[in-house]
C-alpha cells in the first residue's frame, strides 16, 4: 500500500517568458513489497523484478520476485544502460496470464518487462556515448546490455525525459492515433472518455477539446473529477464510483455521445451505450476493468451491444498503437511536442521510488490509486 508523503512538487516551468503550469509530479512512496528484500545498490550488481507466480485475478506481492547479480558486460555493439525511470501500463497485466494475445506472456521467471528511460553507461557503439539518454523495452530492472539498435534516442523537444514514457510517448500515441484515425471528432460532437486523469484519457479529451468537440470525462473520486475538470480543462467529468453514475452521465450528454473512447470496459460501457448516437465511433483503446479477470465477461449484456451497433449504424474499431506508427508518429510528435511544451497539453505523472516499489504501484495503478502516468525513480 502506497502512502503519500504529501510532497507535491511544483514542476512549473517558464517557456519564452510565459508561466506555464504544464504539470505537477506527485511523488509516492510505494513501499517495499512484503517478502522482497532491499538490496544494497552496489556499483558492480544489478536488480531486477521477475515473474514468480502467475495471478489469479487481482495480482498480489506474491507474483513478484526480486532478484540480483552481477552487472551485466556489454558485447560489442551494445549498450550498458542504467535505469532511470520504469513505466508501468495496464497492459503488462496482460502478460502476466498464460494466454493467446497480441504479444507472447512473460514466462514464469523472467523478468517484468517494460519501458524504461536508461543512461548510457557505457558504449560500444560508434554512434552512441556515455551519458546520454536512451528509452527502450528493457524491462523492470535496474541494468541492462543491450543492442543499440533496440534502444532509441529519448527526444522530448525540450520537454521533460519522463514524457518520452508518458503523454509523448506510447500511452500519448494511443491516444492521438485512436482519436485521429478512429475517432475523428469534429466541432460540437461530444467525446466521452473514462481513466480521464491517466496519461490516454487526460489527452484524449484535451486534443477532443482542441478540435472543437465538447469532452465529458470519467474517472474514480472526487480529487480526479476536480483535476479533470479545472486542470486539464474537459467541459464535464464525472465519477464513476459514485452514486447515480449513469444519470449523471446522461446530464452531462444532452445531446448523446458522438465518440466513445474506450479504456476501461464494466459498468461504465453500460452506461454509456444508451448515450450513442447514431454513427457514433468507438474506438477500443483499452479495457482495465477486466484484466483482472479470467475471460472478458463482466456484467455486459451482449446481445443488446450488437443490436445497437446494427440499430445506430456505430463504427467500434479495437486498436492497438503501434499498427499506426508508420503513418502517424512523427506527426503525433510533431504536433504535440510544442503543444505540452506551451501548457496547451497538460499532464501529470505519479512516480513512486525504487525498484522495490514497483509491484505495488503497479497494483495501486490497477485498482485506480494511481494519479496520473505511473512511473518508477529508479535512479
Ligand atoms: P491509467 O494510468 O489511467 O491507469 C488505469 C486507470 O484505469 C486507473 O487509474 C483507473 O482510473 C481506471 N480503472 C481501473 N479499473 C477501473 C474500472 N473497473 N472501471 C473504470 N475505470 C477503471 O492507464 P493508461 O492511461 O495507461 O491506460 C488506459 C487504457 O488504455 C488501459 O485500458 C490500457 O490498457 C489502454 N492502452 C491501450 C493501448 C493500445 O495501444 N491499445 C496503449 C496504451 C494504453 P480511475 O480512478 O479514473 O477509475
Amino acid at each position: 500500500m502506497r502512502v503519500s508523503n504529501g510532497g507535491i512538487c511544483d514542476l512549473s516551468r517558464t517557456t519564452a517568458g510565459r508561466q506555464n503550469t504544464i504539470h505537477q509530479a506527485t511523488i509516492l512512496n510505494a513501499s517495499p513489497v512484503a517478502g522482497i528484500a532491499c538490496w544494497d545498490t552496489e556499483m558492480d550488481t544489478y536488480r531486477q523484478i521477475v515473474l514468480a507466480a502467475r495471478p489469479k485475478g487481482v495480482p498480489t506481492p506474491d507474483n513478484f520476485r526480486l532478484e540480483s547479480g552481477p552487472l551485466p558486460v556489454a558485447a560489442e555493439g551494445q549498450l550498458l544502460l542504467r535505469t532511470k525511470y520504469l513505466s508501468l501500463d495496464p497492459y503488462m497485466r496482460g502478460r502476466m496470464n498464460d494466454a493467446k494475445s497480441y504479444a507472447a506472456p512473460i514466462e514464469l521467471g523472467e523478468v517484468m518487462e517494460g519501458e524504461v528511460i536508461a543512461e548510457i553507461l557505457e558504449s560500444l557503439h560508434p554512434s552512441y556515448r556515455q551519458g546520454e539518454l536512451v528509452q527502450g523495452r528493457t524491462g523492470w530492472r535496474t541494468h541492462a546490455a543491450v543492442p543499440a539498435h533496440a534502444t532509441r534516442r529519448v527526444e522530448t523537444g525540450g520537454n521533460p525525459p519522463t514524457t518520452a514514457l508518458g503523454v509523448l510517448g506510447m500511452p500519448g500515441f494511443a491516444a492521438y492515433s485512436g482519436l485521429k484515425v478512429i475517432g475523428q471528432p469534429k466541432a460540437g460532437e461530444t467525446v466521452v472518455v473514462a481513466a480521464a486523469s491517466g496519461p490516454v484519457g487526460s489527452l484524449v479529451g484535451q486534443l477532443a477539446r482542441l478540435a472543437g468537440a465538447r469532452a465529458v470525462g470519467i474517472t474514480g473520486g472526487a480529487d480526479k473529477c476536480t483535476y479533470v475538470r479545472n486542470h486539464l480543462r474537459f467541459d464535464a467529468a464525472i465519477d464513476h464510483r459514485a452514486e447515480g453514475f449513469s444519470d449523471a452521465l446522461a446530464a452531462a450528454c444532452p445531446d448523446g455521445i458522438d465518440i466513445y473512447f474506450e479504456n476501461v470496459g464494466g459498468p461504465v460501457w453500460d452506461a454509456v451505450l444508451p448515450l450513442l448516437n447514431r454513427y457514433a465511433r468507438i474506438p477500443v483503446c483499452g479495457l482495465v476493468a477486466h484484466y483482472n479477470e479470467g475471460k472478458p465477461a463482466g456484467g455486459s449484456p451482449v446481445a443488446e451491444t450488437i443490436l445497437t451497433v446494427l440499430r445506430r449504424s456505430l463504427l467500434i474499431r479495437g486498436f492497438i498503437n503501434t499498427e499506426f506508427a508508420t503513418e502517424h508518429y512523427d506527426g503525433f510528435l510533431k504536433e504535440l511536442r510544442p503543444l505540452v511544451r506551451s501548457g496547451d497539453i497538460r499532464y501529470r505523472e505519479d512516480i513512486a521510488e525504487g525498484l522495490e516499489a514497483a509491484p505495488g504501484a503497479f497494483i495501486d495503478m490497477l485498482a485506480g490509486r494511481n494519479f496520473g502516468k505511473t512511473l518508477v525513480r529508479i535512479s
